[in-house]
């Protein structure tokens, strides 16, 4: 194998790792021979299984259980889909953390409402829209408006005109996704005329009882609205997403298994989801006893991408940031099987460190050029490359359309 200059860059980068990891995964991934070889699971091979027509839950419950070799053979078939079917480009959303100010109270997130030792900002609009502006000049097309949920009217008329004036600054040229939690059908609905197309709202958990369990039993952490709130956004007519933490406190693979059923009968448009990663100052944090080791909650992640792939061939997958807070390369190894989109931080540096929902998050003190020079090069090691300039949008949903 020969390493390239911006793969030395890397691995110098990364000094912890010794090289042989890296090129153990390139090689890993394009065995091809590995089709030839069976590994028995429940009378019922690995290789089978992957070339069923329908999965059911006990077929994913047992890919995502997958190690090693079996896990290669997963890793293969979904770079197989992946590049038939929306390829080796991978679209840049310039993600901008807004404000941390929340009025919710998640039991998992370190800026859930209560959590007292939190330093709470809000960028000003001329901030917001510097790092749009950023974005735009810097070719990434598309930009993610996220922020800690509220829903009062000074906060839906904030986020209404900074959607106007980030359509005017970049000429109707910016696509924009919004992840601000649940709303009213009325807001959404404003938000999408007002210019937002993409709407990004985590199901954390598809299974109502351990959902109950990680967040508070009142009205604003309702399940029921959460799914409710799903169905809205898809109806306006928004690429609708949704995403789950894997590897929760009580979470079984069935769970996950499930997750992914609920996805492909939702018909989503995008997925973003990641590793739960405990945060100190959560309640969540007391259960810790009870979790997967950190490395096994990173590779079922893998894993839910890879089957999420086979499973939804088309649709937009994120690699997301918690990825690689485990792993340096962790989402170098998600665009390899099947994530094709990438969140950069464009967030002013002085505030990234206090938008921390989970603890170790990458990043935390790199300005927006340090990410973009990063990212880019961390594409080309993965073999992928940059959709400057393209929006990207979910090849599912416009499929959907036509
Ligand atoms: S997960 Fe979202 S809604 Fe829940 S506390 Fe954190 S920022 Fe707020």
């Amino acid at each position: 194998m020969v390493l390239d200059a911006s793969i030395l860059l890397i691995l110098h980068t990364y000094q912890d790792e010794s090289i042989e990891v890296y090129i153990d995964f390139y090689n890993s991934i394009t065995l091809t021979c590995l089709c030839l070889v069976s590994f028995k699971t429940n009378n019922m091979t690995i290789q089978d299984i992957l070339q069923k027509e329908e999965l059911d839950t006990k077929d994913i419950a047992t890919l995502l259980q997958t190690e090693g070799d079996e896990q290669k053979l997963l890793f293969a078939k979904a770079q197989e889909v992946q590049l038939e079917y929306v390829g080796r480009k991978v679209f840049y959303r310039g993600l901008v953390e807004f404000s941390n100010v929340c009025a919710k109270n998640c039991f998992y997130c370190g800026i859930r409402k209560d959590n007292k030792e939190v330093v709470r900002y809000h960028l000003e609009d001329k901030q917001v829209l510097e790092a749009a502006r950023f974005a735009y000049e810097n070719n990434y097309a598309s930009i993610v408006l996220q922020a800690g949920e509220r829903s009062d009217d000074f906060f839906v008329d904030r986020v209404d005109r900074l959607l106007k004036d980030i359509k005017v600054l970049s000429n109707g040229e910016l696509g924009i996704t919004v992840s601000l939690g649940e709303q009213s059908d009325q807001t959404y609905q404003r938000w999408f005329d007002s210019g937002a197309h993409r709407y990004l709202l985590r199901i954390e958990s598809s299974n109502k009882v351990l959902y109950n369990q990680i967040h508070p039993d009142n009205d604003a952490h309702d399940f029921e609205n959460r799914v409710r709130c799903l169905h809205s956004l898809k109806k306006i007519g928004y690429q609708t997403g949704t995403g789950v933490m894997v590897g929760l406190p009580w979470q079984t693979y069935d769970d996950l298994a499930r997750d992914l059923l609920f996805m492909r009968d939702f018909d989503i448009d995008m997925c973003g989801m990641g590793p739960y990663i405990e945060h100190h100052q959560t309640p969540l944090f007391q259960n810790r006893a009870q979790l997967w080791p950190i490395e096994t909650r990173f590779s079922v992640t893998l894993n839910m991408i890879a089957v999420l792939r086979i499973l939804m061939k088309d649709i937009n997958i994120a690699a997301a940031t918690a990825l690689q807070a485990i792993d340096p390369m962790g989402r170098e190894k998600a665009l390899r099987i099947g994530a094709n989109v990438i969140m950069p931080n464009v967030t002013p540096t002085l505030h990234r460190k206090d938008y921390l929902l989970y603890e170790n998050k990458p990043c935390a003190d790199e300005g927006a050029e340090d990410c973009s020079n990063c990212l880019s090069m961390r594409i080309e090691l993965a073999d992928r490359e940059v959709g400057y300039g393209e929006w990207g949008d979910s090849k599912h949903f416009m499929n959907r359309k036509d």
